[in-house]
């Protein structure tokens, strides 16, 4: 607790120990559930609520249903047994309509909390009928001069608890604060300003309402209504930080003039074999506003595996050149790097525009002239390492969704601010995006360049994997390549496949087709070699971990095979599916799986039945929730108490278009 806390005119700021009953030892144990002041206090979330006004008599208790009932304790005691060392404390209620054993395992100092008299309430669910039992129920024990009416008659609020902190001493405290502290409780904005926030069935209730609702609600409904009502105060403090931060960069940071004049563009364009899609060119009109704005561009770039972003990049990065200005462009991984480093070399060579490589194993210079302007390529690692680009105008970050904006931000506050835009394949759910980059602009490629074929998904169970070999060496004889992907790149004895272990396999399985391995724990001249040769079609068969996942692109490749399939996410999946279909044959992506719970098998089958990166995206969320779906270290995550990025998105796009709207200095 910091000393500004404790003499803090913000009385909801006022450390727990403030509050009457709550010594050092009490706070000590609210500060292990992470409740340090009042107001944490006030938030601590019930974690169920109990129906308290009716109780279930006992005889009319039906197996393995939740349910609370009550009961005086008749009898009790300990059975010890292995020496000794095992225990069962067995507790016997009865209602007057049936006896109720409550048995505990190995806690015999459950004991010290039960006396034959006692009057206790019940929650759990029957495991047995003969004699009727309950294992490990949670219990309370009515004491005789408490507060009835807090503990019973109403929905009553169960909370997680600590070590030593009993449940009916931390709803007392809750009651006591609430009723002392409730006038307090002030709404961030006031006014009907919330009035218009979308799916509350009556008014929207007010902070203090909503809170108190949150403890002791009158209905069960009335739990969810302040939920949300609690969850719009965190996205809408959220979206005003995030308009905050946007109007002090935008006063401190003028924009370089990179929109170009279009005179590397034009032959760009007409040398270029294909022409770009409408997506394509409304996606270069925004981005070319952005260059020429006053601001320095802030913007995402989402468009599906293969919708044709690489592109895009070029253009940006000539518009920039043509301006005077040099531009980087960052991929995840130096295959992707090099990957990148080649394209643009090829496309930018007849243009006399210098590109360069730099990864931290090869520093390419290419032989053109680098007087001026030019186009660096590397990895994430080029703007952190130190090494300066002259003129740096524009900053290109492909296929990277895991940055919080702080981290974004360090990256480019390199002398003065270049343009920033972050292209991703990842779909991210619409949720996500508006808390993770609610400050950025967002363009979006909404079709895919013509003449692809489709890919088609199958999921199929290990023991198939016959069948499977057998459809591959049908179409590597028809001309075309494969990948066969491994969730691992050495056998853990987990037994999950690994790459190294499964290649030889895999030979056998489709010789005599010559087959490559990829993993990133080969050194990078021998990846680079592997790679080439199955661009160059001397290798048919790539082995691979999902170091493939990003943005090589192999248009004969129209063959994937995933092993033990559920050990990826789905978006995950989807960015390596993306990896075939990208030419003008027919591609099949099968996972092997042997997935064995429904909700594996649903996951798995939801990339049978859409190609639809958004609404892969969802489902992701859904089935793995935020912090899965970004990875752990995701930093600038916000963590909600009470936001649920899984089904508030009407609340975070209420709170974002509400936060714009508000006049200048509001914010
Ligand atoms: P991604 O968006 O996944 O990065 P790429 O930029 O790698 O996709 O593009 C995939 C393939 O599509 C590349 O071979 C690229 O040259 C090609 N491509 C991009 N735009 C078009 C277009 N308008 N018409 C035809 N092919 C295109
Ligand atoms: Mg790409």
């Amino acid at each position: 607790m910091t000393v500004a806390a404790m003499h803090s005119p913000e009385p909801l700021l006022k450390p727990v120990g403030v509050l009457w009953g709550v010594g050092s030892e009490r706070s000590a144990q609210l500060a292990r559930l992470h409740i340090h002041t009042v107001e944490d206090l006030l938030l601590h979330r019930p974690r169920r609520y109990e129906d308290r006004r009716h109780f279930r008599p006992i005889a009319s208790l039906k197996l393995n249903e939740g349910v609370t009932t009550r009961g005086t304790v008749v009898a009790m005691g300990i059975k010890r047994f292995r020496r000794g060392t095992k225990s069962v404390f067995e507790l016997i209620l009865e209602d007057g309509t049936a006896r109720l054993h409550c048995r505990w395992w190995n806690l015999p100092f459950m004991e010290r909390y039960f006396e034959v008299g006692n009057d206790v309430v019940v929650f759990g669910k029957l495991n047995q009928l003969k004699p009727r039992t309950m294992d490990h129920p949670e219990t309370e024990v009515v004491e005789a001069g408490e507060e009835q009416f807090l503990h019973f008659n109403r929905w009553t609020p169960v909370y997680p608890l600590t070590e030593g902190l009993p449940q009916r001493w931390l709803r007392s405290l809750i009651w006591r604060t609430l009723n002392q502290f409730e006038a307090r409780i002030k709404d961030p904005l006031e006014g009907d300003w919330l009035a218009s926030a979308p799916g509350f069935p009556q008014r929207v209730p007010s902070r203090a309402e909503a809170i108190r609702a949150l403890h002791f609600p009158d209905t069960i409904e009335a739990v969810e209504t302040a939920r949300r009502r609690l969850a719009l105060d965190e996205f809408v403090a959220l979206q005003m930080q995030m308009r905050r931060r946007r109007e002090t960069f935008e006063s401190k940071a003028e924009a370089l003039p990179c929109g170009g004049d279009n005179r590397l563009m034009k032959p760009f364009l007409s040398a270029l074999g294909f022409k770009l899609t409408a997506s394509q060119t409304r996606v270069l009109r925004e981005i070319r506003a952005d260059l020429r704005g006053a601001h320095p561009m802030r913007r995402l770039l989402q468009g599906d595996v293969g919708s044709g972003k690489t592109v895009v990049a070029a253009c940006s990065a000539l518009m920039a050149v043509e301006s005077g200005y040099s531009a980087a462009v960052m991929a995840p991984t130096e295959i992707l790097a090099e990957q990148h480093y080649r394209t643009l070399n090829r496309w930018f060579a007849p243009l006399n525009v210098p590109v360069e490589l730099r990864t931290g194993s090869a520093r390419i210079e290419s032989s053109r002239p680098a007087a001026g302007a030019r186009v660096v390529v590397g990895t994430h690692a080029l703007l952190t390492s130190g090494c300066e680009i002259p003129r740096l105008g524009l900053v290109v970050i492909d296929e990277q969704h895991k940055f919080g904006v702080a981290q974004r931000e360090q990256l480019v506050r390199k002398g003065r601010y270049p343009h920033l835009l972050i292209m991703t394949a990842t779909p991210i759910p619409r949720t996500l995006g508006l808390t993770l980059y609610g400050d950025l602009d967002v363009s979006t490629i909404d079709a895919a360049p013509p003449g692809r074929g489709t890919v088609r998904t199958y999921v199929r169970p290990a023991d198939r994997l016959e069948r499977v070999w057998a459809f591959v060496r049908d179409q590597l004889a028809k001309g075309r390549q494969a990948y066969v992907v491994y969730p691992r790149v050495e056998d853990a004895g987990t037994g999950i496949k690994a790459v190294t272990r499964e290649f030889e396999a895999v030979q056998r399985a489709l010789a005599p087709h010559a087959v490559g391995l990829l993993h990133g724990r080969l050194p990078a001249r021998a990846r680079d070699e592997v790679m080439q040769a199955f661009r160059e079609g001397r290798i048919r068969v790539l082995v691979a971990t999902s170091l493939i996942e990003v943005g090589v692109d192999v248009p004969n490749a129209t063959v994937m095979v995933i092993e033990n399939a559920e050990q990826f996410g789905l978006a995950q999946l989807h960015q390596l599916r993306g990896r075939i279909g990208r030419g003008a044959h027919e591609s099949h992506c099968i996972l092997v799986s042997d997935a064995d719970t429904d909700e594996a098998r649903a996951r798995l089958r939801v990339l049978e039945e859409t190609t639809d990166g958004f609404r892969i995206a969802e489902a992701d969320l859904k089935f793995r929730g935020p912090g899965e779906l970004l990875g752990r270290q995701q930093s600038g995550m916000p963590d909600f108490r009470f936001g649920d990025l899984v089904r508030d998105l009407d609340l975070i796009q209420w709170a974002r278009d509400a936060v714009k709207r508000l006049p200048c200095g509001k914010a």
